[in-house]
């Protein structure tokens, strides 16, 4: 049987079995194997060693695809030497994922562009990598799912991913304001996932300011009840990353043209 013959089958037999990697790296595999003298064993071991990294890629990559997450970010790009109001550790312990085990919840709040929202898709991503189910979505877009549900009796019947995901971001809560019908609906929300499974709530506004913004302080003392009863609250008391890129903009035209110096009210009207 030529040589031809058995590698022709071979990656026939590859494609059957869906090992893709192995057979599209075989061949270069197999001549390093035999210049650098590998083993049979040490052959077969990089060999699924690939084949599992690439489907373990695929299943994050495809993970991510699915879960509504505007954009990947990672703790990487995050810069903790500009908002030094951040504990690192306290940050960076929530990378194990256990939060997620424990069923704790974690809330960012702070200010427009001190990286909530960064910090959220970026444990939604190693919570991915680590194999759990995610789902991103933001308030305004969870109440219009919750009220679809409502309204098509699906609530309750086929299980959405913003209920059974072991990990859902809610991003921006609190920038618009709802009525006390869709805080009813956010309440049923935050009190389905209680103990059951983990959510990220990313807000502008401070725990005192929800009341007014939910207007029934009642049912919003409920939601903070749950929310916060297993949960890890990172509060960031810095400056937009957004204004960093603009003040330094300034600055250089600044140098340009050193006749006027702009305020940094009129920086901040300027966004
Ligand atoms: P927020 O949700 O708090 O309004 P974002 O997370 O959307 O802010 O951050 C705004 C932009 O600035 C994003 O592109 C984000 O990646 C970036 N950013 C914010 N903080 C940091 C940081 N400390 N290091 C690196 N990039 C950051
Ligand atoms: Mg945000």
């Amino acid at each position: 049987m030529s040589e031809q013959f058995v590698m022709e089958r071979l990656t026939d037999n590859l494609t059957r079995l869906r090992l893709g990697r192995t057979r599209d790296i075989l061949p270069e595999m197999i001549k390093t194997a035999e210049s650098e003298d590998w083993s049979y064993l040490t052959l077969l071991d990089r060999l699924t060693g690939e084949e599992v990294a690439g489907k373990e890629q695929k299943r994050i990559s495809s993970a991510l695809r699915g879960s509504g997450l505007p954009y990947v970010k990672t703790i990487d790009e995050f810069d903790f030497a500009f908002q030094p109001g951040i504990e690192r550790r306290q940050v960076m312990n929530l990378f194990d994922c256990s939060f997620i085990e424990q069923k704790e919840n974690v809330i960012f709040l702070g200010p427009p562009g001190v990286g909530k929202t960064h910090l959220a898709a970026a444990l939604l991503v190693k919570a991915a990598e680590c194999g759990e189910s995610i789902h991103f979505t933001t308030m305004p877009d969870l109440i219009y799912k919750l009220r679809l549900d409502r309204d098509t009796g699906r609530a309750g019947k086929r299980r959405r991913p913003y209920e059974c995901s072991s990990l859902v971001v809610v991003d921006e809560v609190g920038y618009t304001p709802i009525d006390r019908e869709e805080c009813n609906l956010f309440y049923q929300f935050v009190a389905m996932r209680y103990e059951r499974s983990s959510t990220i709530i990313t807000s502008n506004k401070a725990f005192d300011e929800w009341s007014e913004l939910f207007h029934d302080s009642v049912i919003v003392a409920a939601i903070l009840d749950r929310l916060l009863h297993h949960s890890v609250v990172v509060n960031i008391k810095g400056n937009s990353y957004r204004l960093k890129g603009k003040l330094s903009a300034m600055t250089q035209t600044e140098m340009d043209k050193p006749a006027e110096e702009p305020r940094q009210e009129e920086v901040m009207s300027g966004m």
